[in-house]
């Protein structure tokens, strides 16, 4: 096909799209399931009325409108779903990376407080949305991992949801040992769920694996994840790098600077890493006395000039600065702390900041949300997964008792 009728043929697409999906709704009438339900495309779910275009010749438009854009089969597409402090601002939601791949899987890097809120923003499949790689065990890195655990799992999620993660100092300290509490502190929560949703969807599993080696702990579909240590406040923080069809993503959890970074991220070609305060910005906005914001900043974690010394050791095709408040008061003086150590390709990463990365170009643009969306719905698989019989006993006979039968309404569709 020319390069004319490529471009006019994906300009058509969606009017198609919008009038194949009216004439469906005139045909079905008013109050049918047709909206509420996905649909597929090369298998991945997909809200009803959206068909996603690919992007040829790197002509993406200027704003990334969720659901709309294909992931390439040679593309990794990055969203920076969260970028801010453990200390929270509306403005920047804490650590999380979603990364999609053209063979059709997704990982989340971290999921810190706030960051599924922008993750279900994207309105993804959540079917496919069931691995988090954890950096460490801040709340600011996995303070959302019950929330995707249950919404993913409302949300179409009918596979475990998986947690790989370090193991520290003591086995009640590690990955595995938060994962299994969290599991018993929603107790309340996801047995009430029992019965309704599919069984094997409210099943959190941890995947430990030990800290202090640079090993592969993940290598499916041709996709390895590589983990090493980082050095921040205690034993048992790591960053990851995946690789998948010669393209690679670095994710570096919270970190001084150290020589794992330095020999794993060389020559990766999106490289992550923290990008701190210093210690006398730390105390302008968080009041801290100089002695602690010291140690916050320059010992535990990485200032802006560290950070841009890495990178010129590092030399990434794209380097991508978080963890700090892009807030107007600081953001010019964090930029011109990493510029006077370091003057390659950079990001000073938002919230829904998003890469497009193949072999010869890196696209870096803004996610362009829709406040009031709504998931995509479930899919059919997710309606017809195994589901146990519906929990009993979960509620008092003198309390089930109090119910005012003449005010429920009755169904109007078979139960059976
Ligand atoms: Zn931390
Ligand atoms: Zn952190």
């Amino acid at each position: 096909m020319t390069r004319r009728r490529r471009r006019f043929a994906r300009l058509a697409l969606p009017f198609v799209v919008v009038l194949a999906v009216a004439l469906a709704a005139y045909l079905v009438g008013p109050g049918s399931a047709v909206w509420a339900k996905p649909h597929k495309v090369d298998g991945e779910n997909f809200p009803a009325g959206r068909l996603p275009q690919e992007i040829v010749d790197n002509e993406y438009p200027r704003t990334y409108f969720p659901t709309t854009e294909k992931v390439g089969k040679d593309e990794m597409r990055i969203v920076a779903l969260g970028t801010g402090m453990p200390n929270q601002s509306p403005s920047n939601y804490a650590a999380c990376f979603f990364v999609e791949l053209g063979n059709g899987e997704a990982f989340l890097f971290d999921l810190g407080t706030g960051a599924s809120d922008n993750l279900a923003a994207l309105q993804p499949d959540y079917s496919k949305v069931d691995k988090v790689f954890a950096s460490h065990l801040h709340t600011d890195h996995v303070g959302d991992l019950a929330s995707l655990w249950v919404a993913g799992w409302l949300n179409g999620r009918y596979t475990p949801l998986h947690v790989y993660g370090p193991s520290s100092s003591a086995p009640e300290l590690g990955v595995k040992a938060h994962v299994d509490h969290i599991s018993q502190a929603w107790a309340w929560d996801v047995t009430s769920r029992a019965g309704t949703l599919p069984d094997a969807g409210g099943q959190l599993v941890a995947h430990e694996f030990d800290f202090a080696k640079t090993a592969v702990v993940y290598d499916e579909n041709g996709v390895k994840v590589t983990s090493w240590p980082a050095i921040h406040v205690r034993d048992g923080s790591v960053s990851y790098r995946l690789d998948w069809n010669g393209l690679s993503f670095v994710f570096g959890g919270d970190s001084a600077p150290n020589q794992w970074f330095l020999e794993e991220a060389k020559g990766a070609d999106v490289v992550v890493h923290e990008c701190f305060f210093t210690p006398e910005q730390w105390m302008k906005i968080s009041g801290f006395p100089y002695k602690e914001a010291y140690w916050v900043t320059s010992v535990i974690h990485t200032p802006a000039q560290s950070f841009g010394k890495i990178m010129s050791a590092v030399e990434p095709r794209m380097a991508v600065a978080y963890h700090y408040w892009n807030h107007r008061d600081l953001e010019f003086e964090i930029y011109e702390g990493v510029r006077e150590t370091y003057d390659g390709p950079l990001t000073m990463a938002d919230d829904l900041t998003v890469w497009n990365v193949t072999k010869d170009h890196i696209e870096v643009r803004e996610v362009s949300i829709d406040h009031d969306c709504w998931p995509q719905g479930t899919s059919t698989e997710w309606d017809t997964a195994p589901r146990s019989a519906p929990a009993t006993g979960l509620m008092s006979q003198w309390l089930k008792d109090g119910a005012r039968e003449d005010m429920i309404i009755p169904p109007t569709q078979p139960l059976e």
